[in-house]
């Protein structure tokens, strides 16, 4: 989307330092990171997923340990953009008590960081992806690429005028049953925010048709899809509307009567939940084009919604 000199200058730099260390490999595409994405897009993606490139040799993030790493990756990563990163520990019971007595509860680490409004008294809007992945698959697609364009969009909005206290958030365990969303739920119902609109990200990563379409499932909010159309047309990027609770974490939020949109691409990598779903799978112009579809959504929720939250008939019916 936009050309950010510096972040090319920035990835240049980091791929000679990586030559030197001899750990570039070529990619098994003509894609070029350092001119064909976003260089940080790529960092992020190739980080999580590719022990090859990545120096700290992250891949599948499945496991506590390898989660912990990840949320550690995380952390630096935010914290190398100017945010403050917080870690969200939580713990979660089994579903039958007696089962704890056998086998230890769950827990987990959601990593976020809070933007703050530019103006006091502000609403609070969410902007969320997933950072696990299944067990033996390395989770480029999905959802190394969801985390990215979070980390992205934290970045930009930081050097806008900003009308919404802005919370981006990295879940912990959506690959089981997005336990990691369900409690951060749970934590923000204990602060005294009130909750504009939720907007997760997952699996924006395959484009086999080449027409950057992007699939918005919205539940509950009207006024929330008129945003998303809106801002669609004027960037000229089609999007296609599916009602229901979702299938990612917005399902988390839309459990909780949040407004909730959940961003996909509009094709499922076949690479899904596979050991296949590796970086150079990634459509990273899908991610540039969501990116550019979710700045402007974000940064036109004043007065759109906010209160205005209406439920159609037959809106947000399972699909
Ligand atoms: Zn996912």
């Amino acid at each position: 989307m936009r050309v950010r000199l510096e972040s090319v200058c920035r990835s240049v730099g980091w791929l000679v330092v990586l030559s030197l260390a001899g750990v570039v490999v070529a990619p098994a595409t003509a894609f070029d990171p350092a001119t064909d994405s976003d260089p940080l897009h790529f960092e992020i993606v190739a980080g999580l997923s590719d022990p090859e490139v990545a120096p700290r040799g992250l891949s599948v993030r499945s496991t506590p340990e390898q989660r912990e790493l990840a949320a550690t990756f995380l952390v630096d990563v935010l914290r190398a953009g100017g945010l403050e990163p917080q870690r969200h520990r939580y713990r979660h019971r089994n579903a039958n008590p007696l089962v704890d007595l056998l086998l230890p509860p769950f827990r987990g680490t959601n990593v976020y960081a809070v933007l703050e409004a530019t103006e006091a008294g502000a609403e609070t809007v969410i902007v969320g992806a997933h950072y696990d992945s299944e067990p033996g698959s390395p989770g480029a697609g999905d959802n190394a690429a969801g985390v990215a364009l979070v980390v992205s969009l934290a970045r930009e909005l930081q050097e806008t005028y900003r009308p919404y206290r802005y919370v981006f958030v990295l879940f912990d365990q959506e690959e089981d049953d997005e336990i990691g969303s369900r409690a951060f739920v749970r934590y923000l119902r204990t602060l005294d925010w009130t909750i504009n609109s939720a907007h997760i990200l997952d699996v924006v990563a395959w484009d086999e048709d080449g027409d950057r379409a992007l699939e918005v499932q919205i539940s509950r909010d009207y006024a929330l899809q008129a945003v998303y159309t809106e801002v669609a047309a004027q960037l000229g990027i089609e999007v296609t509307f599916t009602g229901g609770r979702g299938a990612s974490d917005n399902r988390s939020f839309a459990d909780a009567g949040y407004s909730t949109a959940g961003l996909w691409g509009d094709e499922i990598t076949p690479h899904m939940h596979r050991d296949s779903d590796t970086w150079d799978t990634v459509d990273f112009g899908l991610m540039e084009t969501a990116e550019e579809l979710l700045f402007g959504v974000l940064v036109s929720l004043p007065g759109r919604i906010g209160g205005s939250a209406e439920e159609l008939p037959g809106f947000g019916a399972e699909p």
